[in-house]
């Protein structure tokens, strides 16, 4: 698939060829049911039980805090679903949550709101950052679980974590940091993080779709959200051995190089950012004030809908996304960009390009050329027209 400069790999990545290789090695080899008590039974075991350490270590975690799950959407709901359920004896059925968490997880909150859970927003400001002072006051000794993204997967931006864990711990309540953009993309560590729970996802690392993680910190004792005995009772289902040792093969690629890709795609987004913003007057960037994933790169155009300079940009061989969900009604603005405190037009107007550790110095100069060229001209304000003689 030739997608031209792919700049969205905050959607997904794509998936290298060492990953795809051990996936249909663990196919060819190790396609027996890890939990059968034979001789292959037992090689797939061992084979889940090493793709599980290497996942692990990239996370910063036990192998036995790990729940492979379908990816970071399961992960979100079985941390809040199974809080809520773990802490209804101790009266803690309140939720506190960002205001620009993933579409899935505010999804669930609205679920869960129609059905009486109280759910709790804390708002960011023009940046994108945190109400730090909001959360101080809304995190209370009734919350049973606190839920704070550690990056925007719209803006980049990067959210205090380390502040508010200790809020949550002071009042008792759980922590959950979906961690599935900054993952490959941080020096990120669950350890070191606070967190009592974390949501990952192999496919925003040049791993597979459809598997990703919950981390469940030592003696928290969490429900499954789906019954059986695989993942020491805390996920029912024969395990996706080969989508794990693909995730397993993505950590250690993305282990290997981490430091390099991190500086690489920093000063590409610079150089990107730079040159848009220093040839269009027009362009505004999202959370550009902000502490910011180093790949990510959110702007909007004056207010030209997204639509419209997306579809300009593809035609001209750049692939980029909008954070404005298109639905049977229309464009709908960006909820994360009218938290930030963007008008309906400047929200349907964000464009994101988000780098990857493959991305170019040459690609990027592709983009800033060809956006030039044909985003340009739609900002520029119409020549007055000539005056005949
Ligand atoms: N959380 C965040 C912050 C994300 O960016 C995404 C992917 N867009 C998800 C959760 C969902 O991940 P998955 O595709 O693995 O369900």
């Amino acid at each position: 698939m030739n997608a031209g400069v792919y700049l969205d790999h905050n959607a997904t990545t794509p998936v290298a060829a060492e990953v795809i290789s051990q996936m249909v090695d663990a196919m060819s080899q190790a396609w027996a049911n890890p939990s059968s008590v034979h001789g292959p039974g037992q090689g797939a075991r061992r084979t889940l039980a090493d793709a599980r350490a290497r996942v692990a270590r990239f996370i910063g975690c036990l192998g036995t805090e790990l729940v492979f799950t379908s990816g970071a959407t399961e992960a979100n709901h079985m941390a809040v679903l199974g809080a809520l359920t773990a802490r209804r004896a101790s009266m803690r059925q309140r939720v506190v949550m960002s205001a620009v968490e993933h579409a899935g997880l505010l999804a669930l909150a609205q679920r869960l709101r129609s059905e009486g859970v109280v759910v709790d927003l804390i708002g960011v400001d023009a940046q994108g950052r945190l109400d730090l002072p909001q959360a101080r006051r809304l995190i209370g000794t009734d919350v049973a679980l606190v839920c704070l993204m550690a990056a925007n997967n719209e803006t980049g931006v990067t959210m205090p974590v380390a502040d508010v864990a200790p809020l949550a711990q002071a009042a008792g309540a759980w922590m959950h940091v979906d961690a599935t953009q900054a993952l490959g993309k941080s020096a990120l560590n669950f350890a070191a993080s606070g967190a009592d729970l974390m949501a990952v996802s192999a496919h925003k690392i040049g791993g597979p779709k459809g598997i990703g993680a919950l981390v469940v910190k030592k003696g928290l004792a969490l429900p499954p959200l789906l019954s059986g005995r695989q993942e020491r009772h805390r996920r029912g289902g024969t395990e996706n051995l080969p989508a794990i040792v693909g995730f397993a093969a993505a950590c250690d690629a993305a282990a290997a190089a981490l430091a390099h890709d991190l500086e690489q795609m920093r000063s590409l987004r610079q150089r990107l950012q730079a040159g848009l913003v220093g040839a269009l007057p027009e362009v505004h960037v999202f959370g550009a004030e902000a502490p910011r994933l180093p790949n990510t790169l959110c702007l909007r155009f004056g207010e030209l809908d997204a639509e419209l300079v997306l579809s300009r940009l593809e035609r001209a061989g750049v692939v980029a996304a909008s954070g404005a969900a298109c639905s049977a009604g229309g464009t709908q603005p960006s909820h994360v960009l009218l938290e930030l405190g963007a008008s309906t037009a400047q929200a349907k107007a964000g464009v994101r390009f988000s780098l990857g550790p493959q991305t170019t110095g040459e690609e990027i100069e592709v983009v800033i050329a060809a956006a030039l060229r044909v985003i340009g001209p739609l900002l520029a304000p119409a020549p007055a027209a000539a005056i005949a003689a």
